[in-house]
């Protein structure tokens, strides 16, 4: 619960320098390079230190989920070299939300590689603004903007060799902020959640003209990750589902896979919802005040 806090107040205190956002001193910790594996069946860990980034690998080329930071793409070719694929086999890019830590890359990835990119119709008109004109950061956080080659609805699938990711609206941390779901097998079949992000750091949350609707949406969102079947949890930050030790524990061969932890997925929606509505809370009360 801790570090969802310290996150979002991190987060706040960023203070990129003109121009495209750079990594600044704390991002950069969060940017560090690991060595890329294989997380689950046909599913790899292709992200820096707690900026993730996935690739799913198929017969017919790969989808690749979020890109970091405009830095952090370096790192993630050279993942996907490590692991034995072709970066201009990734087909098609998607993305949790368009934030710059996690959509900087974008543009960078997609010229790349080729590949179309597709995501929620709120999120694709804050990466063709390049982040600004965020309801909660501005301009602040300004990236290389980027156009959506096709436009996703709730429940949207999209298709490539055999493999389904299902799209899942999750507004909130970014008005078109999307969990992914897919299934992996690996001796049986494995639901799994790329959670979108649930934290608000640093928002404003009661009377928020850039965004009136922020707390209904939230809400709607923690209702509808809850309902979602999780065996595999993972997240856009490596936080969110201890991606750190849970790594060495596959590295070292601990049975089962620590990647499977239905319990992780609905402590941290317990833990994000919880601090949600103490700052909901504490925001009205200052109201009030
Ligand atoms: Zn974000």
């Amino acid at each position: 619960m801790k570090t969802f806090i310290l996150l979002g107040l991190l987060c706040v205190l960023f203070c990129p320098i003109s121009g495209y956002a750079q990594a600044d001193e704390t991002s950069r910790s969060w940017n560090q390079p690991v060595k890329p594996f294989r997380i689950i069946g046909n599913l790899y860990y292709v992200g820096a230190s707690d900026i993730c980034s996935y690739l799913i690998v198929t017969p017919n080329g790969h989808i690749l989920l979020d890109s970091g930071f405009v830095e952090t793409v370096p790192q993630i070719q050279q993942n996907i070299a490590q692991l034995g694929f072709r970066l201009e086999d990734v087909k098609i890019l998607i993305n949790s939300h368009a934030h710059y830590d996690h959509a900087g890359g974008l543009a960078m990835l997609k010229r790349l590689t080729g590949a179309k990119l597709m995501t929620s119709e709120a999120d694709a008109a804050l990466l063709a603004a390049g982040g600004k004109d965020d309801p909660n950061f501005g301009d602040r956080f300004a990236f290389e903007p980027v156009t959506a080659d096709r436009i996703l609805k709730d429940g949207d699938k999209v298709k490539l060799g055999g493999v389904t990711m299902v799209a899942r609206l999750t507004p909130g941390h970014t008005k078109g902020n999307t969990t992914w779901t897919m299934t992996v097998n690996e001796g049986k079949r494995y639901n799994v959640v790329f959670a979108g992000s649930t934290t608000a750091p640093g928002y404003k949350l009661i009377n928020n003209r850039h965004y009136p609707n922020i707390v209904a949406d939230y809400r709607r969102t923690f209702q509808l990750l809850k309902s979602l079947p999780c065996d595999v949890f993972l997240a856009p930050h490596g936080n969110f589902f201890e991606l750190t030790s849970k790594s060495k524990l596959l590295e070292q061969g601990t049975k089962p896979n620590a990647f499977i932890d239905s319990k992780g997925y609905k402590q941290f929606l317990e833990d994000t919802e919880a601090a949600f509505e103490k700052e909901v809370q504490r925001q009205s009360n200052q109201k009030l005040n």
